[in-house]
């Protein structure tokens, strides 16, 4: 029994407390105590910042986009007589190169007549990424699936040999039909079939906090639906651009893919 129980602590307590943790590179997040009392109206980038409570502290937490320049950043907010500025210092990061062979060579280089259906796929997906609705936010977050993290945040991608955009999330490698768990709370803003990334669902956790899951086998949500953290929302697939089964996760905040990795513990 008390061999049993132990094991029990060993699995939940890294859940229980898992955090977002500061990563002041592009790609990273920046975290920044704040006065109870002043905790409205900081952007960043002219976006909203998200503020929530961390260990009892009103903390804002600002998603850098990989594009960030390195250097001085600031959140600021202006009331009737000045600026308030909350500065913080960003560092470079280099990121490797992952070279990757699609079998399916229409996912590397579309045919003519997919890209009108790319391009409104792409205005849906800019949508959900930018989408912002006042919510408290649950940031202490699940794994959606367990499996093996592949492919890490922001490598560089060359795909056929020929260079793409950086790796906008995390893939976690799993079984086809693998259930996946919503990491927080949240609502369902767009979802469908989509040219390369297969099935998805996007998630908005409130204050600019947004999932987006790729290549699943199957949606079993619906459009403006209410989801609870640990809700089953889909399953692990291969459809669009991919080598394999794995689902790929990306995190969005104040409009950037930032790594979700952040948002637990490091790894050891
Ligand atoms: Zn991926």
């Amino acid at each position: 029994m008390r061999y049993l129980l132990l094991t029990l602590l060993i699995i939940y307590l890294p859940v229980t407390f898992a955090q977002p943790r500061q990563s002041l590179v592009p790609g990273g997040i920046a975290m920044i105590e704040l006065d109870p009392n002043d905790t409205r109206g900081y952007l960043f980038h002219k976006k909203p910042v998200l503020v929530t409570q961390i260990d009892g502290k009103s903390v804002a937490v600002i998603g850098l986009p990989l594009s960030l320049s390195v250097g001085e950043q600031f959140i600021e907010k202006s009331d009737a007589t000045q600026v308030h500025r909350k500065y913080f210092e960003v560092a470079a990061k280099q990121y490797s190169t992952q070279h990757i062979e699609i079998k399916d060579k229409r996912k590397v280089n579309p045919y003519a007549s997919d890209m009108d259906r790319i391009l409104a796929e792409k205005k849906r997906k800019q949508n959900a990424r930018t989408h912002y609705s006042e919510a408290e936010v649950d940031v202490n977050f699940l794994l959606p699936v367990k499996g093996t993290q592949t492919g890490s945040f922001g490598r560089r991608r060359v795909f056929n040999g020929q260079a793409r955009r950086p790796h906008s999330g995390m893939d976690i490698a799993a079984s086809t039909g693998t259930p996946i768990l919503a990491p927080s709370a949240g609502t369902v803003i767009e979802l469908g079939d989509f040219f390369f990334s297969g099935n998805l669902i996007y998630i908005d956790h409130g204050q600019g906090l947004i999932s987006m899951f790729a290549h699943l086998s199957e949606i079993d949500v619906t459009l403006g639906e209410r989801i609870s953290k640990g809700q089953m929302i889909g399953k692990v697939g291969a459809t669009g651009r991919v080598t394999g089964p794995h689902l790929h996760w990306s995190l969005g905040l104040n409009g950037s893919w930032i790594d979700p990795a952040l948002f637990f513990a490091a790894p050891d």
